[in-house]
């Protein structure tokens, strides 16, 4: 059976006061246990979600992290880093990292083999941009990231990897893939990792969907064969609408 798992990216969100609130809301409620639920705030409060939520069944993700185990990096953080404060996964690979940011699927494979040499489980993302999408080449635009940025991992390796289809069309825009749109990717992406490793290794890892999840469209997306959860942005910063959204599995 494939993890379900709803992670919410908060992106450049929340200081500590706002990180604060939303824990002390988050921890009221009732977290269904075929759910592994998963929040991904600012490297400046993953240590105090840490500690504040020890008792408490929600996982801590980094959203980005350095490639180098350490050195003279101004301003960066290492795989090492965020494990010592007791985070578990982390966002390797996201469309603004990639946009805003330079990061290429080379500098992506890096940062992976360092995540993992480290015990941290990935949530790698892929997604094809708009134009891609016209043009019909959607497909090859994913398998080119997946070859460059993850497949060079061994098998062993799946054990820590995630992945997350994240249409650049989609995010922060409030216009969804369609439920069919996502699940001929998300078999796509198993079809891929199958023929690359194995039919078990493929069966055994999560694809997660990302762009414009909401309360309201959450069930019907996570109702497709192929789609294990959610990797949620704007609707993961209310605890309401994050909580609809880990509840919309049937
Ligand atoms: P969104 O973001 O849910 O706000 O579209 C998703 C993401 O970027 O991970």
């Amino acid at each position: 059976m494939r993890k379900k798992i709803v992670a919410g990216n908060w992106k450049m969100n929340y200081d500590l006061a706002e990180t604060e609130m939303f824990l002390v809301e988050l921890k009221k409620q009732v977290f269904p246990e075929n759910v592994t639920i998963m929040i991904a705030p600012a490297f400046t409060n993953l240590n105090h979600c840490f500690k504040s939520l020890r008792e408490h069944p929600v996982e801590l993700v980094a959203q980005n992290m350095h490639q180098s185990e350490d050195g003279a990096f101004t301003g960066e953080i290492s795989a090492k880093m965020l494990k010592s404060v007791g985070t578990k996964y982390v966002i390797l690979g996201h469309s603004e990292r990639r946009a805003f940011f330079a990061e290429d699927n080379a500098i992506l494979a890096e940062k992976v083999n360092s995540a993992i040499e480290n015990e941290l489980t990935v949530l790698f993302c892929v997604g094809e941009e708009l134009k891609d999408r016209k043009d019909g080449n959607y497909f090859e635009v994913i398998k080119e990231q997946l070859e460059e940025g993850i497949f060079h991992v061994s098998e062993t390796a799946w054990e820590r990897i995630i992945i997350a289809y994240e249409p650049v069309w989609a995010i922060g825009t409030g216009e969804t893939a369609t439920p069919q749109q996502a699940q001929e990717m998300h078999e796509f992406i198993r079809k891929t990792i199958a023929e690359n490793y194995s039919k078990t290794i493929a069966e055994s890892v999560s694809i997660l969907y990302g762009g414009s999840v909401k309360p309201d469209n959450a069930a019907e997306i996570f109702g497709q064969k192929d789609v294990d959860g959610g990797l949620i942005g704007g609707a993961s910063l209310n605890v309401e609408s994050f909580m609809k959204i880990v509840n919309a599995f049937e």
